[in-house]
């Protein structure tokens, strides 16, 4: 009887419990501390985009397709483009969780929603069980960590501009706790190039019934609006610098108000003060759905990054696995459901006695977590934030010629690395 338990229900944990279950698990548990599954997968939605659409294509090929498929069905927008962006889809954020949460259940992960884990019990260099907050110890074989690196209050207090209320919603949930930390694990912080501590959350929902009618159909037409702020608003680009999603920091985003429809209106602006935002026309009722207080802040990121190795397993214990942002300066969902798919598939390969296998830097997403594990070793490399979308990672995709949107190409790729459907079966 081989148990996985999957701590942390964002995208990556979501990724790992079903590459789990697909390798072999006879019981996946996947728990999160909030009512809801995907993290800040709740508010994001925007996917495809840039080399996103090449690192999709990958996992599909690869056989962890499921959760891409999902996003793309609950799509309001397909190949959409905005400013730097191309061939954007934009899931539903009010969809998405749901469909989610449907396809985890058929295929048999157990979830468990309102259940914090704050601390474990180890025996030497494993971890037996995590205990949760009301007390009750869950054991299991192999644990993966996906606890993101979001919060709690009082990092957003230190490090940012206090808690402004965000679907972490930490006040009601409890605040994150590490898995890694809680067993002695050293991990790390991200920095900025200013030496400040963290990055701020780099977006911010809109109560679209709060905007001007000819935002909201041309919303829902194009599913993009770029409005030019005006002079005597423009915030020069302090705020930028603190983005996690340095893709979306360019002079466009800061010369313009740019909307994206994913069911609210979402603001691609760690925060703007709502005064300002009412002197831009369209916007003199404009109302913030996620952050509450997103006039004052965002949520801050990147505080407790795990030392991990190329197969994903937490260096100093040899039962924990790691993806998604707690693995790395890594932003975005794809991101976290490529990671956590290689972390659950290496945990039952781990129990199993099977060797790990790490992703092919001939793929994008291999390549990916080659550059993220060398960036940790150094001080610079914690400045910097990686994703298909952009930046440069994405600028790497286009001199090494990964970056395609050519799905058959792809396939090719993935084929000729040898991880055709890797995670898409038992392992033998
Ligand atoms: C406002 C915002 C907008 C974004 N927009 C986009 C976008 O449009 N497109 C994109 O690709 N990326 C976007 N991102 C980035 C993206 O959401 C993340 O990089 C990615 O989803 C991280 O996934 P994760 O699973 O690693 O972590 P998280 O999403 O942080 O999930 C971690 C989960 O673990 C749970 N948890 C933590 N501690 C415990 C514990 N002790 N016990 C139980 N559960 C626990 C948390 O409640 C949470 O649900 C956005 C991020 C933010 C904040």
């Amino acid at each position: 009887m081989l148990r996985v338990v999957v701590v942390g229900g964002g995208w990556a944990g979501c990724a790992a419990s079903l590459t789990a279950k697909k390798a072999g698990a006879d019981e996946v548990l996947l728990i999160e501390r909030c009512d809801m599954l995907l993290g800040t997968g709740l508010v994001g939605g925007i996917m495809r985009n840039n080399g996103r659409y090449t690192a999709a294509e990958e996992g599909i090929a690869m056989g962890c397709g499921e959760l891409f498929e999902v996003a793309d069905h609950v799509s309001r927008h397909k190949n959409i483009e905005f400013p730097g962006h191309k061939h954007a889809f934009l899931y539903d954020i009010t969809a998405i969780e749901p469909a989610v949460k449907k396809k985890l259940l058929c295929y048999g992960v157990d979830v468990l929603t309102e259940t914090r884990i704050t601390d474990i019990k180890r025996a030497g260099q494993a971890i037996t069980s995590v205990i949760t907050a009301q007390g009750r110890e869950i054991p299991g074989d192999i644990f993966v960590e996906t606890t993101g690196t979001a919060g709690p209050a009082g990092n957003c207090a230190k490090f940012g501009n206090g808690c402004v209320m965000c679907i972490y919603r930490c006040p009601t949930f409890g605040p994150r706790v590490s898995i890694a930390g809680r067993a002695g694990i050293k991990e790390k912080m991200g920095v900025n190039t200013d030496g400040s501590t963290g990055a701020m959350s780099g977006s911010c929902k809109l109560h679209k019934e709060s905007l001007s009618d000819d935002i909201i159909r041309e919303l829902q037409q194009k599913g993009v609006v770029v409005r030019p702020i005006p002079e005597f608003l423009k915030k020069g680009d302090k705020m930028l610098a603190r983005k996690a999603c340095q893709q979306y920091a360019g002079k466009d985003f800061a010369d313009n108000v740019v909307l994206l429809d994913t069911g609210h209106a979402k603001l691609m602006s760690p925060y703007f003060p709502l005064e300002l935002l009412r002197q831009v026309p369209g916007f003199e009722k404009a109302r913030f759905e996620d952050p509450y207080s997103g006039g004052i802040g965002n949520s801050i990121r990147f505080l407790a990054i795990s030392p991990v190795n190329r197969y994903l397993q937490t260096k100093g214990l040899e039962n924990l696995f790691c993806a998604g942002e707690k693995a790395g300066p890594l932003v975005g969902h794809t991101e976290a459901i490529i990671t956590g798919s290689l972390a659950g598939h290496n945990g039952v390969r781990q129990a199993k006695g099977f060797p790990l296998i790490k992703i092919p830097e001939t793929l994008a997403c291999g390549d990916i977590l080659d550059q993220v594990n060398k960036a940790l070793e150094t001080e610079e490399g914690l400045a910097k934030r990686y994703t298909f979308s952009g930046g440069l990672y994405f600028q790497r995709m286009q001199e090494k010629g990964t970056y395609s949107t050519d799905r058959e190409e792809i396939k090719r790729r993935v084929d000729q690395s040898g991880m055709m459907g890797i995670f898409d079966g038992p392992i033998r």
